[in-house]
């Protein structure tokens, strides 16, 4: 917020660019004032473009990353919650290959006691988004307002939605900028605009889950580290009790890759048959912020509460529960093809990054905002690195629109059988 409204008038747009430029230090006032100014349409994209390459290339420190943050938080509406109601939790993952953890993670804390406000967003490059998985469920509405997301919340704990034009909308127009500016991979700006997205959930605790590997934005683990740090750091410093995991994300999580895939192995896993991986790191991130041992969360997977908490989820977001019946019949693929290991051996690399590209051009993902994708596709049985394999038996399945389709995401495959 600004800290008085005649902070505005003074600000030389040019100069606070500059500064940054040469290295200095923005203010929390001046931070806000910008923010303040590009949201009410006074500063325009080529400033802001200009603003963000200075970051880019200079950085933010702590403090101005924090204002950043509170400021971006503050475009649009923060979530108000009663008073008195039950602890608000919420994760946030960097993304990666097969990540479905959101689809069992948020139920299963609402079975603790909890209230889990998840805004969640859509693929972004190789990684796949929650709302897309969501969305292959027919009927399920993940555009919710601000009275329905109270409504549900109140009514049964937990929401998955999407952001609204409301929420945080100085982020939704500094990223898009960001993406055809070449300003991405810039830390205070990814820290203040996956922490303003969270903060405005007006969360209690929060855990991070931030991975590192072929399939991850970040490659290093090093890498993973600071942005870890400066994620927990902008956190805590706005009040939310912040802790984060780090991850790799050398092979996809699970085995499956694609958004109606996906959907059906985190049913899997809320009905206590999933994947152990999937398993242990939705525990893992569950515990993190929940009052309850690993063993109570894990019992809300084996004893089914978990599961009819997210049926009502389904059903209070309009989602078809007939679907879970017979899912492949909603989502069937019209090629769906053996890749045959070559050898016979032990699974050493299955690489992640790869089979997130093959599935983007699969269809499972965008080539640009706004892309239709094809929930069908994907790739299903994939085996986990470790496992012993026999010559001929299929190291996965992929599942195409088209023989075409298939044989390129085949050439695409990167493994080691040894
Ligand atoms: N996810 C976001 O929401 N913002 C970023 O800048 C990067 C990943």
């Amino acid at each position: 917020m600004l800290d008085a409204p005649n902070k505005l008038r003074p600000m030389h747009i040019p100069s606070l660019i500059e500064k940054k430029r040469d290295g200095g230090s923005l203010e929390t006032a001046e931070i806000a004032a910008l923010i303040a100014a590009y949201s009410a349409d006074e500063l325009p994209d080529y400033q802001m473009s200009a603003l963000a390459m200075a970051v880019f290339f200079r950085g933010m420190s702590d403090a101005e990353t924090a204002a950043l943050t509170a400021a971006m938080r503050d475009s649009g509406r923060v979530f108000k919650w009663p008073e008195g109601s039950p602890p608000k939790v919420d994760k946030h993952s960097t993304g990666g290959i097969g990540d479905k953890v959101s689809l069992v993670l948020a139920p299963l804390l609402a079975c603790d006691n909890l209230w889990v406000p998840m805004v969640s967003g859509r693929g972004l490059g190789i990684t796949g988004g929650t709302l897309d998985k969501l969305e292959s469920i027919p009927g399920f509405n993940v555009h919710l307002d601000e009275a329905a997301c109270l409504h549900q919340i109140k009514k049964i704990g937990v929401f998955m939605a999407g952001q609204t034009a409301n929420f945080c909308p100085a982020d939704k127009r500094l990223y898009a900028l960001r993406d055809v500016t070449a300003t991405v991979p810039s830390r205070p700006l990814i820290v203040a605009s996956i922490m303003s997205k969270k903060l405005a959930e007006s969360l209690d605790r929060l855990v991070l889950d931030v991975k590192f590997g072929s399939g991850a934005f970040m490659k290093t683990r090093e890498d993973a580290e600071l942005l870890a740090a400066g994620l927990a750091s902008a956190g805590k410093s706005n009040g939310v009790r912040t802790s984060f995991l780090l991850s790799p994300m050398d092979e996809p999580l699970g085995r499956t890759v694609g958004n109606a895939l996906e959907v059906r192995e985190a049913v899997e896993t809320l009905q206590g048959n999933g994947p152990d991986d999937l398993v242990a790191i939705t525990l893992d991130l569950a515990a993190a912020v929940s009052d309850s041992p690993r063993d109570v969360l894990a019992k809300h997977l084996e004893d089914g509460s978990a599961w009819r908490k997210f049926l009502a989820l389904v059903e209070a977001q309009g989602g078809d529960l007939h679907a879970f019946e017979d899912w492949d019949h909603f989502h069937p693929a019209p090629v769906v093809r053996p890749f045959p290991s070559p050898d016979d051996g032990t699974v050493v690399k299955i690489d992640a990054g790869w089979l997130g590209a093959a599935a983007v051009q699969l269809g499972a993902g965008r080539h640009k905002t706004g892309d239709a994708i094809n929930p069908a596709v994907g790739f299903s049985g994939i085996k986990k690195t470790g496992e012993h394999i026999s010559k001929g038996e299929p190291l996965l399945w992929i599942r195409a629109a088209s023989a075409e389709d298939a044989d390129a995401a085949a050439r695409s495959v990167c493994f080691e059988v040894r």
